[in-house]
C-alpha cells in the first residue's frame, strides 16, 4: 500500500475542492435579475418563472443597473412587428404598448421572448419558440432540456 505523502494528500485535497465545486456550479441555479415598471407585472413574472424548471431564479430589480433583463412597453411605431417585439439576445425585451393581449398571451411572449435571451432560436417543434403556434404557451420539456447548455454558458460567462 502506498503511503500517503503530503503532496498525495494535496492531489486529493485539490481533486475533492475541484470535484465539489463543479457539482455547486452544476447545481446551483443561475439568478437573473430583471427590470420592468409597467403595469403588467403578473405576466411578466409568470412569463419568466415559466422558465423555474431551467434552474433560473428570477428576481424583479428596481436599479436598470443592477438588470440582466429590461423589459419596458413601446409604441408600435417604433416596433417592426405588430406583436410585441424584442432585441434578440441583448437582454431588452419590448412590448408593442398599442398591441392588446390578454393576459395569457402576453405571458406566453414574454416566455418566448426569454428563450431568445438564453439562445433559443424559433423552431417548428412542440415547443414555446415555435412560431406557428399561437401566443400563450409556456416552455416544454423539450425548450426545458435544449437550454440546459446555454444556462451554463450564461453561468460560465459570469465566473
Ligand atoms: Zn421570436
Amino acid at each position: 500500500m502506498v503511503e500517503d505523502t503530503w503532496y498525495l494528500r494535496l492531489v486529493k485535497s485539490i481533486i475533492l475542492i475541484l470535484v465539489v465545486g463543479c457539482l455547486l456550479f452544476w447545481f446551483l441555479p443561475l439568478h437573473i435579475n430583471y427590470y420592468y415598471e409597467g403595469n403588467r407585472i403578473f405576466c411578466i413574472h409568470d412569463g419568466l418563472k415559466s422558465w423555474s424548471r431551467a434552474n433560473i431564479e428570477f428576481k424583479r430589480t428596481f436599479d436598470k443597473k443592477d438588470a440582466d433583463v429590461l423589459i419596458d412597453h413601446i409604441p408600435q411605431s417604433q416596433c417592426d412587428s405588430i406583436t410585441e417585439v424584442a432585441e434578440h439576445n441583448s437582454g431588452k425585451i419590448h412590448i408593442n404598448a398599442d398591441y392588446q393581449t390578454t393576459d395569457k398571451q402576453l405571458t406566453g411572449v414574454i416566455a418566448h421572448e426569454f428563450g431568445h435571451y438564453l439562445g433559443l432560436h424559433h423552431n417548428h417543434d412542440n415547443s414555446v419558440m415555435n412560431v406557428d403556434i399561437p401566443y400563450g404557451i409556456l416552455p416544454t420539456d423539450l425548450d426545458i432540456a435544449r437550454v440546459r447548455v446555454e444556462v451554463l454558458k450564461l453561468k460560465l460567462d459570469r465566473l
